[in-house]
């Protein structure tokens, strides 16, 4: 007998031809997550084993693996040999009184000599007449698993462990993730890490007028979702002279749209550099008057072949604070450094903005010069 770990995969049955790619994608990205860990990993049609830890590492190892994308739940489970005679005997240890229970059979390996439904008749017979219990099929307090697979070994386990769903990191490609120290835009990329995108970040600061530490936190935020989407390279722009230009020239009411669409430009102009193939925002309607259906055509429209994905539209904000709670950003995000975008912050920003007044806003501006140079100065860190 020996303590293993059994994970199942989700979405990936539905993934045909590109099955294989899929599954590949998600050993490496298991084998990677445990790879300060000793452990086996053996993957038997269906179900992946990780054994050979050492058992006081197991918590540890559960948590790197619920962060794995693709993974749908795991079970803390025993090994044992795939007979009749010692899956019983196993069962016959088990103590569970005063409770109700039912015993499930699975039967992956159909050579095994007893159908399913017999089998678990049978052992939970066995535990009836070791313990003071009773079987309660419908709302049982323990489940009993035996999952019999097809390398000749059975597993059981008592419980199943939620794991993130999704789909294995890097089967989707690589996008630019437009991180502010906000606490929308770390959710967005954890969404879309959680559909397979890696991502690379890219945050405008606007220093002096905000500090060295609104952009620490910005890379505290960046590091702490590197455990869900793996190494990031955090791009950090400086936005400070174009805000100053924008609010000399620009009536104040569009402030807020043109930063955007000089964001966006930019943000455009390093995916096709770095050959990112979508831009990613924390944005959600109605949220605030830059997130309005007309200010995101407004904004979306300078982008001209790049997919924008914006998974937090449709969410409420408590559903967004409660995913950025989850992935342990939201305590950073709440620190109150100022952002960007609240320096020069104008009193009433235009709710509904049109194509054709941005337009001619940002024709008192240099937009060209400003994002060339932008970039220019980009610094690049590492995560
Ligand atoms: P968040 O919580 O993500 O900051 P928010 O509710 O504050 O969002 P906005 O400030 O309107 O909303 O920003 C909308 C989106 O624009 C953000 O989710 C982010 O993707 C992008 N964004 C805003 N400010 C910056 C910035 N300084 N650097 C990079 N991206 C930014
Ligand atoms: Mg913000």
């Amino acid at each position: 007998m020996k303590k293993v770990l059994l994970l199942r995969f989700g979405e990936l049955y539905l993934k045909g031809k590109n099955r294989n790619i899929f599954e590949r994608k998600l050993c490496d990205n298991i084998r990677k997550s445990l790879q300060d860990e000793q452990f086996k990993f053996e993957n038997t049609f269906g179900r992946y084993i990780i054994s050979g830890y050492d058992e006081e590492r197991e918590n540890v190892i559960i948590d790197k693996l619920k962060k794995v994308f693709g993974l749908h739940s795991l079970s803390q489970a025993v090994e044992l040999d795939a007979s009749e005679e010692v899956i019983t005997r196993e069962i016959a240890k088990i103590n569970i009184e005063p409770k109700t229970f039912r015993v499930n059979v699975k039967r992956a390996d159909k050579n095994f000599p007893v159908s399913s439904m017999p089998f678990a008749a049978r052992l939970g017979e066995v535990i009836l007449q070791n313990n003071k219990c009773q079987v309660d099929l419908y709302n049982p307090q323990v489940e009993i698993n035996v999952d019999i697979r097809m390398n000749k070994k059975a597993y059981i386990y008592y419980n199943r462990i939620d794991c993130q769903g999704g789909l294995p990191l890097g089967t989707a490609g690589r996008a630019l993730l437009l991180l502010s120290g906000g606490i929308d835009s770390p959710v967005a990329g954890y969404l879309m890490a959680k559909r397979g995108l890696e991502v690379d970040a890219l945050h405008f600061h606007s220093y002096p007028y905000t500090n060295e530490q609104a952009k620490d936190k910005v890379v505290e935020l960046a590091r702490r979702l590197t455990g869900y989407v793996g190494k990031i390279r955090l791009h950090v722009v400086s936005f400070t002279r174009i805000q100053e230009e924008i609010h000399k020239n620009c009536v104040p009411e569009y402030m807020i749209t043109i930063m955007r669409r000089i964001m966006m430009r930019i943000a455009e102009r390093i995916c096709v550099r770095d050959n990112l193939g979508a831009i990613v925002t924390g944005e959600s309607l109605g949220q605030v008057a830059s997130q309005t259906m007309q200010s995101m055509q407004v904004t979306g429209s300078v982008v001209e072949n790049t997919p924008v994905f914006r998974p937090c539209i449709a969410m409420d904000k408590q559903d967004i604070m409660d995913i950025a709670q989850k992935i342990d950003t939201y305590e950073t995000s709440i620190l109150p450094y100022e952002d960007c975008c609240t320096v020069f912050l104008p009193k009433y920003p235009v709710i509904k903005p049109t194509i054709e007044k941005a337009k001619r806003e940002e024709s008192h501006l240099d937009i060209e010069g400003f994002i060339e140079k932008a970039i220019e100065a980009e610094e690049v860190i590492e995560l």
